[in-house]
Order: structure tokens, then C-alpha cells, then sequence
């Protein structure tokens, strides 16, 4: 099996199984995302105390990439802080859009570089962005909500 395949299966089984699912009650964000070139769709809600990103969930329908996508966003987002997981978004939208980039929070082995291979399809990257996208706009409403 070459890296290839083994990126393939780790999007599929998220697909299939997804993390992270749901509804996170009392949410302190609730944003929705939506790709009309796919018709993919995405409810994100989030809770963030302290400055750390204390639970997260997805709900929405779409194609293996975007639903992939945000079940492993929610498993790497959960537990960290706010300016940790927008350097992440960073990395992660530099390596889909197949950008040179430093990457010192995904490597090789991360289930995150499975979406490297999506940059040689631009229509395919804003499926695996989706909820990437959402969650920065999420955090930073959340986040001007409170220099107010
Ligand atoms: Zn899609």
C-alpha cells in the first residue's frame, strides 16, 4: 500500500465514521458553512473557555472530502488553544492549496496531511476548506464579540 491509498482510507473511514458529531449544547459558537459548487454543508458548534477550545461538533451532509475534513478538524482543534488552532488553519490551508509552507504542526505522519493530495483539484479544495473556513469565522465573530 503506497501513501496515497493510506491517505485515501483515512478519508474514507472518517466519512464513513465520522468524529465528533453532533450538537455541543450551550455552544458558544454556532456557525454554518456551505460549498455550493459541491453542495457540501456544515453546522459547526463550538465551545471555547479560557481561551481553549473545550468541545466542538459537526453536523452536515456533502461529499467524503468535506465531511472527512471536518471530523478530523474537530479531533485536532479539540483541547487546544485559540491561537494554536489558527496557526493550524494556516498550515492546513497553505498545504491544500498546495502552497510552500513550513509546517511545524503537520507532518508526514499527521491524518491531517491526508488532504495534501486535494491541491491538484482547485475544485476540491474548498470541500476540504469548508470547515476550516467556518471555524476561523466562527472563532474571530466570537472573539470581536468580546474587544466590544
Ligand atoms: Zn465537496
Amino acid at each position: 500500500m503506497d501513501l496515497d491509498d493510506l491517505y485515501q482510507e483515512i478519508i474514507l473511514e472518517h466519512y464513513k465514521q465520522p468524529k465528533n458529531q453532533g450538537v455541543v449544547p450551550q455552544a458558544d459558537i454556532e456557525i454554518e458553512g456551505r460549498n455550493p459548487f459541491c453542495g457540501d454543508e456544515i453546522k459547526l458548534t463550538l465551545k471555547i473557555d479560557d481561551g481553549v477550545i473545550k468541545d466542538v461538533k459537526f453536523a452536515g451532509s456533502g461529499c467524503a472530502i468535506s465531511q472527512a475534513s471536518a471530523s478530523l478538524m474537530t479531533e485536532h482543534i479539540k483541547g487546544k488553544k485559540v491561537s494554536e488552532v489558527k496557526e493550524l488553519f494556516q498550515e492546513f490551508a497553505h498545504m491544500v492549496r498546495g502552497e510552500e509552507h513550513e509546517h511545524h504542526h503537520i507532518d508526514e505522519m499527521d491524518e491531517l496531511s491526508a488532504f495534501h493530495g486535494v491541491s491538484a483539484y482547485p475544485t476540491r479544495v474548498k470541500c476540504a476548506m469548508l470547515a476550516w473556513n467556518a471555524m476561523k469565522e466562527g472563532i474571530e465573530r466570537e472573539l470581536q464579540k468580546h474587544e466590544k
